[in-house]
């Protein structure tokens, strides 16, 4: 892709939270997360070029071999499905947004512990039980919440949550708000717990209305897979 033309992009993807953030009334700051998953470390350099510094990968290995061939100070999001067998590869990303079970838990926490700096983490959740998506269901995140906080090897930054592909705006919403109520909770259970990671190209403004502190987007910026 062209650098001019994510250059457009990027500052209409821009104008539009800041309008829904005017919208919602939540006042937050939000911060753009690029996804460049199948793109090459060449569209990680385009995004650094425009400004951001976030870059999300789905995929650990991918992911590691970008960030060989890229070498610039990108803040590295990890936003999907992490093996325990491959916790170790978290020593290279900055924020891990798919904290999804209580085993992974355990295993990034011993890492956390025995490197001696907390993994920066967000719970996964899953607020329609879509059995596909993974994740702490709602009556899961209460209990999760207890154990977390006696973990030292992880620092819980908030929660992830992906909306359902064809879910109605009304579904959007209850999915969004309930992410919300369970980062709400993770904060009363005394974790810093600010983060929000919720909407993606197809539904970003509407996250962004309902709190939404980062947004997760590829295509929008990228063009299709
Ligand atoms: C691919 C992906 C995104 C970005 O999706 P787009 O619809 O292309 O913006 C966001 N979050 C996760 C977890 C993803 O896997």
């Amino acid at each position: 892709m062209s650098v001019p033309d994510l250059a457009e992009r990027l500052d209409s993807v821009r104008e539009r939270i800041a309008a829904a953030v005017v919208r919602g009334g939540h006042g937050q700051t939000v911060r753009i997360v690029a996804v460049t998953k199948t793109f090459g470390a060449e569209t990680v350099r385009a995004a650094w070029e425009n400004g951001v510094r976030d870059v999300g990968e789905n995929r650990v290995q991918e992911a590691l071999r970008k960030m060989d061939a890229v070498e610039l100070p990108v803040t590295w999001h990890l936003i999907g499905h992490l093996q325990r067998n491959k916790v170790a590869a978290l020593n290279r990303f900055d924020l891990v947004h798919s904290l999804d079970s209580p085993r992974l838990a355990d295993a990034v926490n011993v890492l956390g512990s025995q490197r001696g700096r907390p993994v920066e983490a967000l719970l996964q959740v899953s607020i329609v039980g879509e059995e596909t998506k993974g994740g702490y269901d709602v009556s899961g995140v209460a209990a999760e919440a207890k154990r977390l906080a006696g973990m030292s090897g992880i620092r819980l930054k908030g929660v992830m949550t992906m909306a359902p592909l064809e879910a109605d705006d009304g579904l959007l919403r209850q999915v969004f708000q309930g992410a919300r109520r369970a980062r709400d909770l993770l904060a009363a259970a005394g974790h810093p717990a600010t983060e929000l990671s919720m909407g993606m190209s197809n539904d970003f403004e509407i996250a962004v209305e309902e709190g939404a502190t980062i947004v997760r987007l590829g295509t929008v910026l990228f063009g299709a897979r």
